[in-house]
């Protein structure tokens, strides 16, 4: 924006135009159910569709938002309150209005002078953040750790494991590069941003050990310790064991306390990736979720996923941040400023992989100011009841099994039938429109995932998403009876 020159908005214009994409945004929201939610298109439509150059002559800004109407063809309706594909991609109107602050304000805090309320309202939301879940207190940053906040878990899951692996080689890893022995060890259940960290971080999928899971597809602490064994005996190191709570396929849990004990036991570092599942913590009756946390070297969950605050923003938090720091820290000159140099403040930068780092904090800051503790545990309180509610509905429903235990939000269930007449179920469900779901296998068996959480979806909404799972197969059965019945008598 500037009043100066032609070139650009100015600050008139870039008002009138602001309240016209709120307007629009807003008007979004009140239709969103008209639109199917899991976008129809074809592959290319929308390329092909778009003009092939970029204007000479810019546009005005009313013609770009005119523009939108191509673009949202091919938009698949997240906030629809019929979503419940993959784990949820939370917003809220505070949590946007938060982020359009900071758009606006369009700071970059890698540093803390380079911004010093980017960097303290990080900090200080990080230690709300501890006492909001009953956290270990030795995530808050008066403490020997602390936390940043990251744009996604898997960032946080591989600069945990950078951290690992600096502890474990002594910093050497930086210096002479990866050794080639360490170990890590994870679920077979576990999300897949933990293989590609390995991949990332130099220690090679052929040491990444995928730990068998139990009858509730959790990790297997017998199974995990014979791995360990093993690998001490043939003069390997084992480094990291990632623990997930909440996994992403069935939100399995698991047993973080005793795979805990046998880190500690053998020095080891536990990551525990409580992307869907940490915010749960918020109300105290749901606290299962952090049971065995104080033995994490580090930990990271998604306010992005299940707390109202827009993407991207993924917490993470470490014991001891020196290890943090050992892995990441730079200074070339021109990033040395005196602040820097006394130590008496944070720097950011260090604290993930990119240098620059948007002010991502005053999201959460507006969320959890807006709606206040309360408000956030009436809303997870909430989607945990819907999901209990469905639960019902479809264990009375004997067409249908649930086949793994929904600790939180997420339902995994199937028709007893084949593969392949799920498969089908879920094409028919999501082509239609109405309803977007997901799926997933579980001990190869093609489960439908449902999964509740997106801020705009109400019980009466799941309701109806079940009904129009289900009657078409009540019709269809009424159907088959009628055909038997007709056939029988014609042959009589
Ligand atoms: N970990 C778990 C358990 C997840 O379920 C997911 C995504 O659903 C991730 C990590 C990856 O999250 P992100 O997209 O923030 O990297």
């Amino acid at each position: 924006m500037n009043n100066k020159t032609k070139l650009h908005m100015s600050t008139d214009e870039f008002r009138k135009a602001g309240y016209k994409a709120i307007d629009w945004i807003a008007d979004y929201y009140e239709k969103i159910e008209d639109y199917p939610v899991m976008s129809q298109l074809s592959p290319n439509e929308i390329i092909n569709n778009l003009p092939d150059n970029p204007p000479i002559k810019g546009k005005k800004f009313d013609d770009i938002l005119k523009d939108m109407d191509l673009l949202m063809n091919g938009i698949t309706h997240w906030q629809s309150p019929n979503f419940h594909a993959f784990f949820p991609c939370s917003t809220s109107g505070p949590g946007i209005l938060g982020d359009l602050l900071s758009t606006g304000l369009a700071v970059n805090g890698m540093n803390w002078i380079t911004s010093p309320s980017a960097t303290e309202l990080e900090i200080h939301m990080l230690d709300w953040l501890v006492k909001m879940l009953d956290l270990p207190e030795y995530f808050l940053s008066s403490s020997s750790g602390g936390g940043a906040i990251q744009d996604t878990a898997s960032s946080s899951s591989l600069i945990a494991l950078l951290a690992a692996r600096e502890k474990t080689t002594k910093t050497n890893s930086n210096k002479a590069g990866c050794s080639g022995n360490l170990t890590v060890y994870t679920s077979s259940q576990a999300h897949s941003s933990i293989e590609k960290a390995v991949k990332i971080a130099g220690i090679g999928t052929d040491n990444l050990r995928l730990v068998k899971t139990n009858k509730n597809f959790a990790m297997d602490v017998e199974h995990l310790k014979q791995l360990i064994d093993k690998d001490i005996k043939d003069n390997l190191k084992p480094s990291f064991v990632s623990a997930t709570v909440g996994t992403t396929s069935s939100t399995a849990l698991d047993p973080v306390e005793k795979i805990g004990k046998i880190c500690k036991d053998l020095n080891i570092w536990l990551h525990v990736d409580s992307a869907m599942a940490g915010p749960a913590a918020i109300c105290p009756e749901f606290r299962f979720v952090n049971k065995g946390l104080t033995y994490a070297n580090s930990y990271t969950f998604n306010p992005h996923k299940w707390m109202l605050t827009n993407f991207d923003c993924s917490i993470f938090y470490i014991q001891n941040k020196k290890y943090l720091l050992n892995a990441l820290s730079i200074m070339p000159e021109y990033l040395k400023n005196k602040q820097s140099s006394t130590e008496q403040v944070t720097d950011l930068r260090d604290w993930g992989i990119p240098l620059g780092r948007r002010f991502r904090s005053l999201k959460l800051w507006s969320v959890i100011n807006y709606y206040g503790v309360k408000g956030i545990q009436d809303y997870i309180r909430n989607d945990m009841h819907i999901t209990q509610k469905l639960k019902e509905w479809i264990n009375k429903d004997d067409r249908f099994e649930i086949i793994a235990p929904t600790p939180l939000t997420l339902i995994c269930f199937r028709l007893k039938g084949s593969n392949d007449e799920n498969e089908k179920l879920l094409h028919n469900i999501n082509k239609s429109g109405s309803m977007y779901l997901s799926h997933t296998k579980l001990d190869n068996k093609y489960t439908l995932r449902f999964s509740i959480g997106t801020s705009t979806s109400s019980l009466a909404h799941v309701k109806n998403s079940w009904k129009k799972i289900f009657i078409p197969f009540k019709f269809f059965n009424y159907f088959m009876v009628f055909f038997i019945f007709y056939s029988l008598s014609k042959n009589n």
